[in-house]
């Protein structure tokens, strides 16, 4: 590996390869992967936070390997998240490594855009890429299938359950998947403009897609002999995604949020008191971490159960990608679900 190496950031909605320098030594439980493959997904497109690093995944060969890693060797094809817990820190061992404390001690800014990725805990933030597996689709498994899978395990379905997801991007239309692989015996779509996931919905799995709020509410009411859905999953990132959810589910059922909404008004919050009285379990979600996660997703996509092909609308090398992503941005009237990044 050489002194420096090419990594991609954003910083208010401007995006830069920027040079890294080889800022550590390798330690025994590390490795080093130069990247193969690396995934964007479209909510990083539009991001007013201060300097961070793009891309929430990605897949690449491992180049070199410390000491006390056993479980891989050099030349091995391997998939890893950006979020790299460290499994020792007091939130790690409360089982929110998610929420990892030392992550950023690892890796300044996050992000797996970038030539070369240092992986710290590299037994637990490794999964083997499966031979039959495409870089494409291996990007797919620690991120977006993974997060959007955990949502679906966290609502608790019963087989054959009905079940409503509100806002499509790529979470909406993957957790639509991951409901219909789980069982749900009827799925509903939930998103107010005619857009292009509307249509894409139903070739993940939703049984109806109806666009107009009213009518969606009469279809789910009557569908449901007038007592609601068992659960939502709320993928809008907004404070009238989660209204329509807590309108729409049953008493005692589930509510899973996969994007926090970033206002709140007053009907909100009366709204989520009377969650609380229909005893709505409603919870949040964030992308588990770990090997034995990521290869129980890569599983899903090896042997057929789910395909996110589709939502890969975008690709670009990463020596262009510069100039390509304030193209894609969120000014631009172009659909985009996720950009595959390739080395
Ligand atoms: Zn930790």
């Amino acid at each position: 590996m050489s002194e420096t190496f090419r990594k991609a950031f954003t910083e208010s909605d401007t995006f830069s390869i920027r040079e890294i320098s080889h800022y550590r030594e390798l330690e025994p439980l590390d490795a080093v992967v130069k990247v193969d493959a690396a995934l964007l997904t479209q909510l990083e497109l539009s991001s007013d936070a201060k300097i961070q690093g793009l891309g929430s995944a990605a897949c690449g060969v491992i180049t070199e390997i410390g000491e006390e890693v056993s479980s891989f060797s050099v030349g091995d094809k391997v998939v890893f998240n950006a979020n790299m817990p460290c499994y020792v820190c007091n939130d790690c061992q409360r089982g929110y490594s998610s929420n990892c404390q030392r992550t950023s001690v690892h890796h300044e800014a996050g992000g797996c855009i970038a030539e070369y990725m240092f992986i710290n805990n590299a037994e637990a933030n490794l999964a083997k890429q499966p031979e039959s597996v495409s870089d494409e689709l291996a990007c797919y498994a620690p991120h977006l299938l993974a997060k959007s899978m955990h949502a679906i395990d966290k609502a608790c379905l019963p087989v054959g359950s009905i079940v409503g997801v509100s806002g499509l991007g790529p979470y909406g239309l993957m957790t639509i998947a991951c409901a219909n692989l789980s069982c749900a015996g009827y799925i509903f779509a939930m998103v107010n403009e005619d857009t292009h996931e509307l249509r894409y919905a139903k070739e993940f799995g939703a049984d109806s897609s109806i666009q107009n709020p009213s009518e969606r509410y009469e279809a789910i009411m009557d569908y449901t002999n007038s007592v609601g859905l068992d659960a939502s999953i709320d993928c809008s990132g907004t404070a009238e995604g989660l209204k329509e959810c807590i309108n729409l589910t049953r008493i005692g059922g589930s509510i899973i949020r996969t994007e926090h909404p970033k206002e709140a008004d007053g009907e909100l919050l009366e709204l989520m008191l009377a969650a609380q009285s229909k005893d709505i379990n409603i919870q949040n979600v964030n992308c588990p971490t770990g090997s034995e996660n990521y290869s129980r997703m890569l599983r899903l996509i090896e042997k057929l159960r789910i395909d996110p092909s589709m939502l890969t609308t975008h690709r670009c090398d990463f020596e262009q990608l510069e100039e390509y992503l304030p193209t894609l941005n969120s000014n631009s009237a172009e659909h985009v679900e996720t950009v595959l990044i390739e080395f």
